[in-house]
């Protein structure tokens, strides 16, 4: 075997090899997603993207407190948007076993809010 015919099998390995690596890399790296938030302080809603793992509640970008949670958008019958569609009102989900942030869930304008 020539020094010529060992240097394209050496390349032909490393894009392999280079190959396996990414694709190992891309498994691991969690799933990223965009998701809207709602800081509970400050009621701020912030849509940013979240890794899978992300646990809750995270830092507010706003108030810099750990008081960010993921959200349900819920919309309410009474109230329009400007588009003249139901508004859509984010409410926090704490995830909290037993306790579905729907049931409760109200609008400014004290109306039961609708999945
Ligand atoms: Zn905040
Ligand atoms: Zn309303």
């Amino acid at each position: 075997m020539s020094w010529k015919e060992n240097k394209g099998l050496a390349v032909i390995l490393l894009i392999i090899a280079l190959g396996v690596i990414g694709f190992a890399g891309y498994k691991l790296m969690p799933a990223k997603f965009d998701d809207t938030l709602k800081c509970e302080k400050c009621g701020d809603v912030v849509k940013m993207q979240v890794s899978a793992n992300t646990k809750y509640p995270t830092t507010c970008p706003k108030c810099k407190t750990p008081t960010l949670y993921q959200t349900v958008v819920l919309k309410c019958m009474k109230c329009k948007a400007a588009d003249g569609k139901p508004k859509e009102v984010p409410v926090i989900d704490k995830h909290e076993e037993g306790k579905n942030p729907i049931d409760t869930a109200k609008c400014d304008c004290g109306s039961q809010l609708m999945p």
